[in-house]
């Protein structure tokens, strides 16, 4: 009897299913440069007010832009984030979880494509750490962006 042949193997899982490096050097790159939206929920806004050290209407008036979806961190004129300062950011250990996610947000996963492209903008990306596919998936939950 003629032997069928067996159906092309498919790899389980995602392209990204060994994990990923990455371990952040604090280079502050990705706090500036192209003009963005650092979305804060008002829970991370309290969070951040009490690490600077400011009522939170005080905090939000100085920090923070209004519009139709939320709130958003301002940026400087010359784009960085209103919170980096000297090259680093200065509510690092409570930053809001789109910052705290990156670079496992969907859009860098999608492929490893954009991940490399990704990587052309980080230096993180590729080194130290090694994140389980457990752990990026964890991060992606935490934030869809
Ligand atoms: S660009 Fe990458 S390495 Fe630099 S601060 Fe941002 S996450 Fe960290
Ligand atoms: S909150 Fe901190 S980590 Fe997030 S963009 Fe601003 S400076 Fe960067």
């Amino acid at each position: 009897m003629k032997k069928s042949k067996a159906p092309a193997r498919r790899p389980a899982g995602p392209w990204y299913r060994r994990g990923l490096q990455f371990q952040c050097t604090q280079c502050g790159r990705c706090c500036g440069g192209a003009p963005g939206y650092i979305w804060m929920t008002p829970a991370e806004v309290r969070t951040a007010a009490e690490a600077v050290g400011l009522h939170v209407l005080d905090f939000c008036s100085m920090y923070l832009a209004e519009y139709p979806q939320g709130f958003s961190l301002r940026e400087m004129a010359n784009g960085d984030c209103c919170l980096l300062q000297g090259g680093r950011c200065s509510i690092y250990a409570v930053r809001p979880a789109q910052c705290r996610t990156w670079p496992f947000w969907p859009s860098n996963l999608a492929s490893k494509a954009s991940w490399g492209e990704a990587a052309s903008r980080c230096p993180g990306i590729g080194r130290g750490r090694l994140w389980t596919l457990d752990e990026i998936a964890a991060q992606r939950r935490r934030k869809e962006v």
